[in-house]
């Protein structure tokens, strides 16, 4: 990690679970820090006296093109640029293909698939511009996205996931286009005890606890690790499953 020490990462869905963890964890490895989410007052909470690493908490609403913009616009003004970004924001809901809402099933993809795709694209022309070469991107993206729907009211959400995994692809390929050293990963959890189960009826907190799970900080070791590696090595992929759990 001696290499991102002081260097800029910009983390979404900063203000909970396993995106706070990853900023802390990035604060611990000595790096500048830019947390984004809506509830900007629980971001600046992450920040750690001990550690070396710089915490920036910043409002942005990754479903809005224009406050990803000036997101990334602060950045450029105040840090310089993005070096790392790491595309954490998620959201779920419970709405099956055949009665699901429409605002549902657009609030997921707002989130998980275009907000982030808006997000890679203005950090990597950022890196790109300023001739950033060992840049890296990471997509948080889950289990789900991995395999097929496994019941009806998670359908819109492991979609969108699905299309993480081959954005994630298009992207590596684009850059190897490019001829850019920038890397490119996701890391896939399985369930992870955070907020995102506060919001389910059919999948709530209470059955996550039941069943077999990880917390925040494994994800954010995983990240950790995708980043600590020699840079002529691309660590692509990472699956997390808590043993003894069927997701
Ligand atoms: P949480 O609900 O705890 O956190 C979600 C984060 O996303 C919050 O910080 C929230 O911030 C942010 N967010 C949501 N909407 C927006 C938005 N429009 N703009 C900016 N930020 C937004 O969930 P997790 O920590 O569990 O989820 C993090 C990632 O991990 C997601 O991509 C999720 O799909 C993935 N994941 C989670 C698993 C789990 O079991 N927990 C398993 C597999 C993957 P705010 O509301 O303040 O804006």
């Amino acid at each position: 990690m001696e290499r991102y020490r002081g260097r800029v990462a910009m983390v979404t869905g900063a203000s909970s679970g396993i995106g706070a963890a990853i900023v802390q964890a990035l604060l611990r490895e000595g790096l500048t820090v830019v947390g984004v989410a809506r509830r900007i007052h629980r971001v600046k909470e992450l920040e750690l006296k001990d550690a070396p690493g710089q915490l920036h908490a910043i409002e942005g609403d990754v479903s809005s093109e224009e406050s990803i913009i000036s997101v990334f616009k602060w950045i450029q003004e105040n840090l310089g640029g993005v070096d790392i970004l790491i595309n954490n924001a998620g959201v779920t809901a419970e709405a099956p293909p055949s009665s699901g809402k429409t605002e549902d099933w657009k609030r997921v993809l707002d989130v998980n698939v275009l907000g982030l795709s808006i997000c890679t694209r203005e950090a990597v022309q950022d890196m790109l511009r300023r001739g950033v070469d060992d840049g890296f991107v990471i997509h948080i993206n889950s289990v789900l996205g991995h395999v097929p729907a496994i019941d009806d009211v998670v359908v819109i959400y492991s979609a969108s996931k699905h299309a993480v995994r081959v954005l994630l692809e298009g992207l590596r390929l684009d850059l190897v286009a490019k001829k850019s050293r920038i890397r490119v990963g996701q890391v896939s959890p399985g369930a992870v005890m955070t907020e995102i189960w506060d919001y389910q009826t059919k999948f709530s907190k209470e059955v996550a606890m039941a069943m077999a799970h990880m917390q925040p900080e494994d994800v954010a070791a995983a990240v950790v690790y995708m980043l600590s590696q020699h840079p002529r090595v691309q660590v692509y992929d990472i699956i997390l499953r808590p043993p003894g759990s069927v997701f």
